[in-house]
């Protein structure tokens, strides 16, 4: 046990081996808060003061959940398969497996992503014949999610106003609509736990007694339910341990509150004695430098409450900054720049790419493909949200649950949109009301029932992986990509999800109430993307700056240092607060570093099809110039390159057809021009050309005439 606390400095130690009393930490990056929550509970467990299944542990990804499990085995004998350590989500969804009649509830319950989400939406405007101009399905389901992030239903909700009243109207349709059908959005699996464990005393107590020791990771960015279903289950006299730092809170959208760091530390921290608050102050993690300039970021923020970092690390290297043409280009520095950092010796999974929207993954994305540098991509547009994924899963899910509507949608096609009337008057699923409709809109309805009744009488019993592979071939799916022009890759990524349903039956304990089928359905709504890479592969880590919270590694990049981008327009468009949030943001891509930090930004970049021109992020002017090296060891660029930003440089690349970035060009048509990306070779070489008033262009060199000037 002397092991277990042996690398922990005073204030740590004294937070690891408080007695059992509720505690707050509030620390700053890298202070060691997490290393402290995983330590205490293997010091309450080896100790004897409480047993694995006495915890209850909430972290703020799957990924931070893996990682304090297999921190926790390696720190203690003690087998943590089946551990109630988890995500907000993935611990109610538990819940709620167990207790699905308690929380009146399908079984076999499917979740909504928020793209399914949208889409029940839509339809649901669509039913119900309104206006999605007046009503945008998008805003609708924040309306939604907000409230029941708050802990209210629509029956509560208060409208002044008629526009209001309306919203308030379609949340109850969609509360029925999901009813109707068995699903639950990502809110929903929050709110319907907390109100079940609230409702049914025998059911509360029953958790309230079981858990004695309650702690929380991230505890800055708990919103309002959260909180109260913190409190609830530990209503029974277990003791909360939560640690957090409100320089890190992002969720604001999201309905966050750091003001439940300040109630809890009313409400439960102060005692006769004084308070359990608990200050953590050296950061164990980054180089001074790194450190520096977090600081320098983050005391430009007005609410804080304020707190000391520092390390005793040395100053390391200065904080690499980039500037490229165009997001193309800044594309290839950074791959360039992982390829030699690879090449030197630094593991791949030690080197993270992040970026303040999904958006921005594709070019990295390409130009990591291209250079064959095998990455990971966590959040985003991922293996389980391929458009042939979603289909087999679709039928999937029909088998388990013939009353799940969008699933019956998304595989029924179009043609059956016309059945959504009969099913709304008829009060029923669309399977449902598929069966009572005449005519030769029944004959095509009704083959497609038979479908799904033999596909289940075909699979009933067999094993998962088998069940995939039946579906996938004998839905048709399979025959369809098949014939189609660019389906061989979809084909693999049906192959991959049989893969994935072997390897996932193979891992023990993945399996939970339910049954292999649905534990594999959950899993696919709640983990998308943990399975995208080859397992065990060395890969470069690519996220968005709100995926990355918690987690550290030797090198990271920060990419798209643009004004609108990050600091995000949405964000900034809500004045201070907006800006503080995009702030913390930042704050949080800055201190994942441990060795080397690298801040990017492009001149021109390609977003939801446009092109944009860009002015450097304003945070790139608060870190102090001294931390920053700027690299422009590449750049070739001519005299006659207009000088956008403040930074210069440029990445060259070798020439297309004689011609290189940063090169002046005339047109025929456009006129006077700059090179800002080129791309391909020989008959494929296009370039990229920044026209000024007749704007930006891409342009096949085989066509175009371009002379350089
Ligand atoms: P964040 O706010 O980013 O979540 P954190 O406060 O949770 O950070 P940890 O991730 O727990 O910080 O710790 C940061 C790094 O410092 C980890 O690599 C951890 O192992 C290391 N560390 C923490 N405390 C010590 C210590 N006393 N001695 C050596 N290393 C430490
Ligand atoms: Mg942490």
């Amino acid at each position: 046990m002397s092991d277990l606390l042996a690398n922990l400095n005073f204030p740590q130690l004294q937070a690891v081996t408080l007695p059992a009393v509720h505690a707050l930490s509030l620390a700053g990056a890298g202070s060691g808060k997490t290393r402290v929550l995983t330590t205490r509970i293997a010091w309450l467990m080896s100790t004897g003061q409480v047993g694995p299944h006495g915890i209850l542990a909430v972290t703020f990804t799957n990924k931070a959940a893996k990682e304090m499990t297999a921190r926790l085995s390696a720190l203690v004998p003690i087998n943590t398969r089946g551990m109630w350590i988890g995500t907000f989500h993935g611990l109610c969804n538990r819940l709620l497996r167990a207790h699905y009649r308690e929380a009146a509830l399908p079984q076999t319950f499917h979740i909504l992503d928020s793209a399914d989400q949208l889409a029940m939406v839509k339809r649901l405007l669509k039913n119900l014949n309104v206006d999605d101009e007046k009503y945008p399905p998008r805003e609708l389901c924040h309306f939604i999610n907000a409230h029941k992030e708050q802990g209210g239903r629509a029956a509560q909700a208060e409208a002044y106003d008629n526009y209001t009243q309306k919203r308030v109207e379609l949340y109850a349709e969609y509360e029925n609509q999901c009813n109707r059908e068995g699903v639950v959005d990502f809110a929903e699996l929050l709110l319907r736990c907390y109100e079940m464990l609230l409702r049914n005393e025998p059911l509360r107590r029953h958790y309230q007694e079981r858990f004695r020791y309650v702690l929380v990771d991230e505890f800055q960015d708990t919103n309002k339910l959260q909180y109260a279903w913190l409190k609830l289950l530990a209503g029974g006299g277990a003791k909360i341990f939560a640690v957090g730092d409100d320089d890190q809170s992002i969720y604001a959208f999201r309905g966050a509150e750091v003001g439940n760091m300040r109630d809890f530390e009313r409400e439960y921290c102060k005692t006769s004695t004084g308070d359990n608050i608990i200050r953590l102050e050296q950061n164990y993690r980054s180089h001074g430098n790194i450190l520096a300039a977090a600081n320098a970021l983050i005391k430009n923020n007005r609410e804080r409450l304020g707190k000391n970092l520092w390390t005793d690390a040395g100053e390391g290297e200065p904080i690499r900054c980039f500037e490229g043409y165009s997001d193309l280009d800044e594309a290839r520095f950074v791959v360039e720049e992982i390829r030699e950092l690879v090449r030197d010796g630094v593991s791949p999974t030690q080197i993270a790419l992040l970026y303040r929207s999904n958006a921005q993954s594709r070019v990295l994305e390409n130009e990591l493909f291209t250079k064959n540098v095998p990455y990971k991509v966590y959040g985003g547009l991922r293996f389980f949200e391929r458009q042939e994924i979603k289909h087999a899963l679709a039928y999937l899910r029909l088998l388990g649950n013939p009353d799940d509507d969008t699933a019956f949608l998304r595989i029924g096609a179009r043609s059956l949109e016309n059945l959504q009337a009969t099913a709304h008057q008829m009060n029923s699923s669309l399977y449902n009301a598929a069966a009572s409709l005449t005519g030769k809109a029944g004959q095509t309805v009704g083959a497609f029932i038979r479908l799904i009744e033999s596909l289940r009488q075909e699979t009933d019993g067999l094993p998962l992986p088998e069940m995939v592979e039946h579906v996938v071939e004998k839905s048709g799916l399979a025959q369809h990509y098949r014939t189609e022009k660019e389906g061989q890759d979809r084909l693999e990524n049906l192959d991959e999800l049989i893969n994935a349903a072997a390897t996932f039956v193979d891992d023990e304990g993945a399996i939970g109430e339910g049954g292999a089928l649905v534990s594999f359905l959950t899993l696919a709504s709640l983990e998308a993307g943990e399975h995208q890479a080859g397992e065990g592969e060395a890969a470069v880590q690519l996220m968005s700056v709100h995926a990355a919270k918690g987690l550290e590694f030797d090198v990271v990049f920060i990419t798209g240092l643009e004004q609108g981008l990050f600091p995000h327009e949405n964000s900034v468009s809500q004045g201070r607060a907006g800006l503080e949030e995009e702030r913390r943001l930042m704050y949080v891509a800055v201190t994942r570093a441990r060795q080397r930090l690298y801040v990017s930004c492009a001149q021109t970049r390609m977003l939801h099809g446009q092109t944009r021109y860009c002015v450097p992020s304003s945070f790139l002017d608060e870190i102090p110039a001294s931390l920053l090296l700027k690299l422009n060891k590449r750049a070739e660029p001519s005299a006659s390159v207009p000088a956008f930003g403040s930074f210069g440089g440029g990445y060259a690349e070798p020439a297309v057809a004689g011609l290189r970035i940063g090169m002046s060009v005339e047109h025929a048509k456009f006129g006077l021009g700059v090179i800002v990306s080129t791309e391909g070779r020989g008959a494929d070489a296009r370039v990229q050309v920044n026209f000024g008033s007749s704007g930006m262009k891409w342009l096949a060199l085989e066509y175009a005439k371009l002379t350089p000037v």
